[in-house]
């Protein structure tokens, strides 16, 4: 298998296994376990070329963007800010017409939910328990 080829294959299968959009270094560190020494240089050359085919699409997230595969079904997100990571949630309460000013049209939403992750969490929980 040519090297491009692998390389971009385990980028793409990092996609599978995340819980959520990945940043450019997070998707180079995982994709390293089955492509040792992987650059970033090649982390963003691949993320383009993904981007162009319609394969990944970019979130916004409060520490710059991530990425995730396109396609998924309807979903939001949870913006740690500890870790800075972002994880998927599913579920939506829709009914946001509701806050659409009269006259304009509604094509979509996003929603980021912001706070601690389970881990971060956690860990202040037991910060507290120390002091
Ligand atoms: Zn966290
Ligand atoms: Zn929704």
């Amino acid at each position: 298998m040519q090297k491009k080829t692998r390389q971009k294959q385990a980028v793409q299968s990092v996609f599978a296994a995340a819980a959520g959009p990945l940043g450019p270094q997070e998707i180079a560190a995982a994709a390293r376990e089955s492509v040792p020494g992987l650059g970033i240089a090649t982390v963003y050359r691949c993320i383009k070329e993904l981007m162009e085919v319609g394969w990944l699409v970019s979130v916004l997230t409060p520490v710059g963007t991530r990425f995730e595969s396109a396609g998924k079904e309807h979903h939001h997100h949870f913006f740690c800010s500890e870790c800075t990571r972002t994880f998927d949630i599913g579920g939506c309460v829709g009914g946001f017409d509701q806050f659409v000013p009269a006259g304009f049209l509604a094509e979509g939403h996003e929603l980021t939910i912001s706070g601690k992750c389970e881990s971060c969490a956690r860990r202040a929980d037991a910060g507290l328990m120390v002091t």
